[in-house]
């Protein structure tokens, strides 16, 4: 169920093992975050900027060879400097690329801090060497249970204090876990080590951008034999005593199945499923759980390029926002173009959660241009003649990735990864019934399309 990258990766894995595969997509294009779509002759990404693991010997390029799609795919090779953070008080930091050359510019900014520094890398080389899912796409070892326990019940922000790292050092580091909508303090450590190694290692786009890595994927399951079926969800799921039987698709007609796998929020199983197919408990856990943040995004047109030309800026703004701002033309000739995503606590759409894509009231509208003017205003002192520049705009929110992928509340990243945070299981209680996507693993790419071949090596087997 989904056609979003984690079904997609499934759905090629699963027929590349011989199964017989259906994906059952509820909206009209594929790819759920991954979408894009144009403007003015003009195309735009939403929930696609970067690959993290995509360097040439990553483990993205190993996985899009696994799945075979790699040849399919045209890679764009980020600029000496991939990061730029902002901080609040105006501060500036270019990130260079390269993990040693991470390393050795820490050191440079920040020499007396070199022990505390070269301590924490210590304990990031620690984590990264026993996470269990970058084993498993390496074929180091079983993928259950290595991880230390530690590095999951604390936060990166822990592991900094632990270290000795002086509070300013631990803002600008721990910033890069902005990229995933998180906070130093909040963000499981083995999550910020495998998000930060891999976007410093290797933050590759592919041209085409998000539409591109979803076509390929799409054209690869279809020459395996997969049906998808689009604009045609899941209405119900179908059971018999604890075994998955089918689905019911929204026009009505009933599918069977041997295997079902869930790549859409787990409470759109429940839904479909009923309450009688999981335990109260579990549906009232489900209901309960914390969603991730949502996101306001502004995409526009620039009459021409503003001075800061770095393709990606981590952004902490005066006035409270996080998120980042991408350039796509610094990566591919055209317009110049711009792409801001700011973190969007899930309450502040509350007010019109009711209202329809296309017909949100004018209190919505009034909002959405007061935030963008708020966010392009603190931008302007990092980038100064970026508002005047700005030729066309559009916004969108939360509400809006809701309306496209019926994630939760518009969460941008699934379910929430907090420190803290419980975490549901790839097992439902419908024993050939199982959840995947980025509700269940790492969020981000990397995290859903591993996370879903992972959950399909185990699978293949029962
Ligand atoms: C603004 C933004 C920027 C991002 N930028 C990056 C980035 O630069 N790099 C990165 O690595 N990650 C990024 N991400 C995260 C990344 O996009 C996601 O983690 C990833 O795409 C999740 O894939 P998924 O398959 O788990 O979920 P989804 O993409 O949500 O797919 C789930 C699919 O299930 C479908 N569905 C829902 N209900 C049903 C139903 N009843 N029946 C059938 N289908 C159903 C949905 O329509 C959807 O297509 C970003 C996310 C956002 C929001």
């Amino acid at each position: 169920m989904g056609a979003g990258l984690a079904g997609l990766t499934c759905a090629i894995s699963m027929a590349q093992a011989g199964w017989s595969v259906q994906v059952f997509e509820q909206h009209s294009v594929a790819g759920g975050l991954m979408q894009g779509f144009h403007r003015e002759g003009h195309y735009f990404d939403s929930g696609f900027h970067f690959i993290t693991g995509s360097q040439p010997n990553g483990i993205m390029r190993s996985l899009f060879t696994r799945l075979g799609i790699q040849g399919e795919l045209s890679f764009l090779e980020p600029s000496a400097i991939p990061f730029v953070i902002h901080q609040a008080d105006g501060s500036q930091y270019d990130i260079p690329a390269g993990t040693t050359a991470f390393r050795q510019w820490c050191v440079q900014q920040w020499p007396e801090t070199e022990p505390a520094l070269i301590h924490f890398f210590a304990a990031m080389d620690a984590c990264l060497n026993t996470d269990p899912w970058r084993q498993w796409l390496t074929g180091f070892s079983e993928s259950e249970g290595h991880l230390p326990a530690l590095a999951l019940s604390q936060s990166a922000q822990d592991f900094m204090e632990e270290a000795g790292l002086p509070t300013h050092v631990q803002s600008i580091i721990g910033s890069l876990c902005i990229i995933l909508g998180m906070r130093i303090e909040s963000c499981p450590f083995d999550l910020f080590c495998a998000v930060t190694a891999s976007s410093i290692a290797g933050a590759y786009r592919v041209e085409g951008g998000g539409t591109a890595l979803t076509d390929a994927l799409v054209r690869q399951a279809q020459a395996l034999g997969v049906q998808i079926h689009l604009r045609n969800g899941m209405q119900s799921l179908c059971y018999e005593e604890r075994v998955a039987t089918g689905i019911i698709d929204e026009r009505g007609v009933q599918h069977s199945a041997d295997m079902m796998i869930m790549s859409c929020h787990p409470s759109e199983f429940v839904r479909c499923a009923g309450t009688e197919a999981v335990r109260p408990s579990f549906a009232q856990r489900i209901d309960t759980l914390p969603d991730s943040c949502g996101a306001f995004f502004i995409h526009a047109l620039l009459d021409e390029p503003v001075s800061n030309q770095a393709s990606h800026h981590i952004l902490q703004l005066s006035n409270g926002w996080d998120g980042y701002l991408f350039f796509p033309h610094t990566f591919v000739d055209g317009k110049p173009s711009l792409e801001i995503v700011c973190w969007l606590p899930t309450e502040r759409t509350a007010d019109w959660s009711d209202s329809q894509l296309g017909k949100r009231p004018e209190t919505y509208q009034q909002w959405k241009e007061n935030t963008a003017a708020k966010i392009l205003e603190s931008l302007e002192p990092s980038f100064p003649g970026l508002h005047a520049s700005l030729s066309r705009m559009w916004t969108g929110s939360s509400l809006t990735i809701q309306s496209y992928t019926r994630s939760r509340n518009g969460a941008a990243m699934g379910l929430s990864h907090d420190v803290g945070a419980e975490r549901i299981v790839f097992r439902s209680r419908l024993r050939n019934c199982y959840f995947t996507g980025h509700n269940i693993s790492h969020p981000g790419i990397m995290g859903s399309m591993v996370g879903a071949l992972e959950l399909c090596e185990r699978v293949k087997t029962v």
